[in-house]
């Protein structure tokens, strides 16, 4: 089954309970607009290679479409779809004015020098940047991007623009990015975790955490547990997994990644498996890494209480029936990873104001964001007796039926 499909069922399980008719569910589910282009790169050693980009907007009903731009191996339209879909719903459930988009290369980044990815990026702007802009599409950092890409995107776009920061989020500090917006994606996994488990009269302090992914939304979040005092007893990243059922070091940790390239053989650590990773012994597992990870293959192995999808669809519909049965929490992408969109619109508002927030007021806004939104999907979970999944697509897909009528077609 594709991405695409899986992105689809969880929105036809949610659409069939809110009474939506089968056109209003076809309109909601195709995407506005469909990208595919080819990406001419000289390597730097003279040769040619020929990769394929995407850009999908998804929908534009309530505001100028939003989503991260990828560097991946396993990159395909179908994923790049079902990405797109997601962020519609995302920026519906918490309530931002951005309707939904996602982008990527097919490529392997770690095979490219800097100065090819610095190419690939202006090469692929030079050929999408008519159908995005501040007003139409913002793409911003994901998996193989970073605050350096959306630079140069930034660069290469005014160039046929003019000079414009807000065509981009995820930039660098120093050059129009703003602050708070690295760490906001595994920041808001916690706050939001810390909010699910209050409700759950389970004690976040003392609580263990197993975390697969450690880049940017995996170390931030493990960072953020360890300074609420929750105890990280395992991490893994595509070179292995650590266990040590006293805790991690995390700001150890954290350097020892940087200094070595991995977290594998970190000091007083045992080497564990990906699949034993996600089948630990703990509270909470977040998966914040690739997408698809958890399936009926493996679910039953999953011993923890709560599951944060910090990646963008982790837990495919199979398994998230199979927690439903258990009793296993699952809080879904669509509110769990959207701290990072979130303050990308504040960097968005910063860049259009030209007004630049400290990190105090960027953490108090983003805090009261996602903190509503929870209190929100909580709510209509609580009162129709449903996943929390399911009350999150029920908010997004109901506030983008409304914007989509109102508007008029
Ligand atoms: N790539 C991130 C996501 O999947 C952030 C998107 C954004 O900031 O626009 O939510």
């Amino acid at each position: 089954m594709s991405s695409h499909d899986d992105a689809a069922r969880y929105f036809h399980h949610a659409a069939g309970i809110m009474g939506l008719s089968k056109n209003m569910q076809a309109l909601l589910l195709t995407p506005e607009r469909e990208m595919k282009v080819q990406i001419a790169l000289e390597r730097d050693n003279g040769e040619i290679s020929t990769f394929i980009g995407y850009r999908i907007q998804h929908n534009s009903a309530r505001g100028p479409m939003k989503g991260g731009l990828r560097y991946h191996h396993e990159v395909n339209e179908s994923e790049v779809l079902s990405l797109a879909t997601l962020m519609t719903w995302k920026t519906a459930v918490v309530n931002i004015p951005y309707g939904g988009a996602k982008g990527g290369i097919s490529v392997n980044v770690k095979d490219l020098t800097q100065g090819e990815k610095d190419r690939l990026t202006r090469k692929f702007v030079d050929v999408i940047h008519d159908m995005v802009g501040p007003d139409k599409d913002i793409p911003a950092p994901d998996m193989g991007t970073n605050a350096q890409v959306m630079a140069w995107f930034m660069n290469q776009y005014s160039k046929f623009h003019g000079y414009n920061p807000a065509c981009v989020t995820g930039k660098p500090v120093e050059l129009h990015g703003s602050e708070g917006r690295e760490e906001a994606t595994g920041r808001g996994v916690v706050s939001l975790t810390e909010r699910l488990l209050d409700k759950c009269k389970q004690n976040f302090q003392g609580s263990t955490f197993a975390i697969q992914g450690f880049g940017n939304v995996g170390s931030f979040a493990a960072r953020r547990i360890e300074e609420l005092g929750g105890k990280v007893v395992a991490v893994s990243d595509v070179s292995g997994g650590i266990w040590n059922p006293e805790g991690l070091d995390v700001m150890k940790l954290i350097d020892y990644a940087k200094d070595t390239g991995s977290i594998s053989n970190f000091p007083g650590t045992d080497p564990i498996d990906n699949d034993a990773l996600l089948a630990s012994e703990v509270d909470v597992l977040i998966p914040a890494a690739l997408g698809g990870v958890i399936t009926s293959d493996n679910a039953s192995t999953i011993r923890a209480k709560f599951i944060i999808e910090a990646a963008n669809a982790p837990v495919t519909p199979e398994a998230d029936e199979i927690f439903a049965h258990k009793g296993i929490i699952v809080l879904p992408d669509i509110l769990a990873n959207a701290g990072g969109v979130t303050v990308s619109y504040f960097e968005w508002v910063q860049n259009r104001q030209h007004f630049q927030w400290d990190v105090t007021r960027v953490r108090e806004e983003l805090h009261r964001i996602l903190s509503d939104s929870f209190d929100k999907v909580w709510q209509i979970a609580e009162e129709k007796k449903i996943s929390l999944r399911l009350a999150a697509y029920l908010l997004g897909i109901g506030r983008v039926g409304r914007a989509t009528v109102l508007g008029g077609i």
